[in-house]
C-alpha cells in the first residue's frame, strides 16, 4: 500500500527522500554540464544539462507534487518562466493581464514582446465583468496574480477559470505571494502556474529560480522545449537551494504570516497610517475571496502613510527590516513600489491603483516580532 504523504512529509524530503546510492539524506547536486553515453543511442536519459540534470529534477518533481501538477519546470529566475509561457504565443496574438501585478511581468508584455507583435491588456481581474469586456477574436491567455502585487487585490480563480474554458483560452496564475502551501490554482482551474522561487520556495533572498507547474502534456511538451531550446534553465546549485529552502515553506509562511497579522493590525492602529493593504485583514476588500481559495494570507502587505514626507525618514531609520527590493525571504523587507518594483509601470496605471510617493510594502519575515514591531514604530513614529 502507498501511502499518501502530505505537504509537509514531501517538502522536507523531496520527491526521493535524498540518495538511493549512497543513503544521502540531502539529495546531490550533479554540478555536471554533460553525461557520458554507454553506447551509442545508450544514454542514461541525461545527455547535456541544458535539457536534463538530476538536481533540477528532484526540484521540479518535488514542487509539481506540491502544487498538484503532473510537471514542474525550473527556470533561472521568475521572468524566464513568465517569457517561457509568452512563447507558447505568436504574433497577433492577444493577452489579459491583472493591472496590478510584478513590474517585471508588465515590462516583458509591454515593452519586450509588444515589439514582436504580442498584445496586452492590463485590467482590474478582480471584476470578471471587466475580463468579458475585454476578450477580443485573438485572445488566448489570461494571466492574473492573486493577492496582487502591491496593492494585494483578489481574483476569484475559479470565476477566471469559468471564463478560460468557455473561451478556449488559457489561464497562468503567478502563485509566488501564497505558495502551493496557501494555494493551488491548478486545482481551482488554471492551466498553468508560474513561480518566482526567488521569493518563499527559495525563502533566504540568496538565490534567483522561476518555475512552470501545469497538467497538460501537450502544453508542458511544448514549454520543455522552449526551455532547452531558449536555454534560461535553473542551475544545479540554485536547484539545490531551492530544494532546501522547500524543506522549511511550511513554517517559515506559518510564522512570517503570524508576524504579518500582528504587523498589519499594528500598523491600522498607528496614526500616521491612512490604509493598510493585507488579505488577512477581515476588513480587506478581498477577505472572502481570498479565504474561499487559498488556506491562508501570506507575508506581503503594503502600506499608506497620511504624509509622504515620512516615506524617506521611514526608509533611514528602520534597523532591523532592511530597504531592499525582493519578498518572500526570512529577512523582513520594505520595499518603496512607486521607484523600485514598480517603477515602469505606466503613471496612470500607478494612479488609478494607488501607487503612489504615499506608498511602502513590506514583506515580513520571521525575526521576534516585538523587535519588528519596534523598529516600525521607531521608523513610523507614534
Ligand atoms: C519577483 C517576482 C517575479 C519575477 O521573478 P524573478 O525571480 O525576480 O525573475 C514574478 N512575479 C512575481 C509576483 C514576483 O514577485
Amino acid at each position: 500500500m502507498t501511502l499518501k504523504k502530505s505537504f509537509e512529509t514531501i517538502a522536507v524530503s523531496g520527491i526521493s527522500g535524498g540518495d538511493e546510492a549512497t543513503g544521502a539524506i540531502s539529495f546531490p547536486i550533479y554540478q555536471a554540464a554533460t553525461f557520458k553515453h554507454h553506447g551509442l543511442n545508450n544514454s542514461t536519459g541525461y545527455d547535456y544539462a541544458r535539457a536534463q540534470n538530476p538536481t533540477r529534477e528532484e526540484a521540479e518533481k518535488t514542487l509539481a507534487v506540491l502544487e498538484g501538477g503532473k510537471s514542474a519546470i525550473g527556470f533561472s529566475s521568475g521572468v524566464a518562466a513568465i517569457t517561457a509561457c509568452i512563447h507558447l504565443f505568436k504574433s497577433g496574438d492577444h493577452i489579459i493581464l491583472s493591472d496590478d501585478l510584478y513590474g517585471g511581468t508588465y515590462r516583458l508584455f509591454d515593452d519586450i514582446f509588444r515589439d514582436f507583435g504580442l498584445e496586452a491588456t492590463f485590467i482590474d481581474t478582480t471584476d470578471t465583468q471587466n475580463i468579458l469586456n475585454s476578450l477580443k477574436e485573438n485572445t488566448k491567455a489570461i494571466l492574473i496574480e492573486t493577492p496582487s502585487n502591491p496593492m494585494m487585490k483578489v481574483t476569484d480563480i475559479r470565476a477566471v477559470a469559468e471564463i478560460t474554458k468557455e473561451n478556449g483560452l488559457l489561464l497562468i496564475v503567478d502563485n509566488t505571494f501564497l505558495t502551493p502551501y496557501y494555494q493551488r490554482p491548478l486545482e481551482l482551474g488554471a492551466d498553468l502556474v508560474v513561480h518566482s522561487g526567488t521569493k518563499f520556495l527559495g525563502g533566504h533572498h540568496d538565490l534567483l529560480a522561476g518555475f512552470i507547474v501545469a497538467n497538460d502534456e501537450e502544453i508542458l511538451q511544448k514549454l520543455r522545449r522552449i526551455h532547452m531550446s531558449t536555454g534560461a534553465t535553473l542551475s544545479p546549485f540554485d536547484s539545490w537551494l531551492i530544494l532546501r529552502g522547500i524543506k522549511t515553506l511550511h513554517i517559515r509562511l506559518e510564522r512570517s504570516q503570524e508576524n504579518t497579522i500582528k504587523i498589519a493590525k499594528f500598523l491600522e492602529r498607528n496614526p500616521k497610517v491612512e490604509k493598510v493593504y493585507y488579505v488577512g485583514l477581515e476588513n480587506f476588500e478581498g477577505y472572502e475571496v481570498n479565504k474561499g481559495q487559498s488556506t491562508g494570507f501570506g507575508a506581503t502587505l503594503s502600506f499608506r502613510v497620511k504624509d509622504k514626507e515620512l516615506i524617506p525618514k521611514i526608509l533611514e531609520r528602520v534597523k532591523i527590516i532592511r530597504f531592499a527590493e525582493s519578498l518572500g525571504g526570512v529577512e523582513t523587507l520594505i520595499t518603496y513600489p512607486i521607484t523600485q518594483t514598480h517603477s515602469e509601470i505606466p503613471e496612470d496605471i500607478k494612479k488609478r491603483l494607488g501607487v503612489d510617493e504615499y506608498l511602502l510594502r513590506l514583506s515580513v519575515g520571521i525575526e521576534n516580532i516585538d523587535d519588528l514591531i519596534k523598529d516600525l514604530e521607531n521608523a513610523i513614529g507614534k
